[in-house]
């Protein structure tokens, strides 16, 4: 499957995010249990993917990654924190 190249908006979110730091552990499994729980989540290759962020289903696009990121956030306010 080809997959799109990214906007020019999706690479400086994407770039925000990568350098914004790491949460605490315990911060990222919550977020990634709210994920798991939540109607919004896909899994595909054994990885889980928000279907509601607008990124393309890559590995930095991963929630299992993206939860630990300080600059990420859900799009539909659920994280607390
Ligand atoms: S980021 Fe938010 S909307 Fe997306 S799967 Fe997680 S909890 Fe659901």
């Amino acid at each position: 499957m080809k997959i799109a190249p990214l906007t020019p908006a999706q690479v400086g979110s994407f770039a925000k995010t990568v350098v914004s730091g790491d949460v605490a552990l315990p911060i990222a499994e919550k977020r990634l249990a709210v994920c798991h729980a939540c109607e919004y989540h896909v899994v595909e290759r054994s990885f889980t993917f928000c279907t509601e962020c607008g990124c393309p289903r890559r590995k930095r696009a991963r929630l299992e990654y993206k939860v630990r990121k300080k600059g990420a956030t859900c799009p539909k306010g659920k994280w607390d924190e």
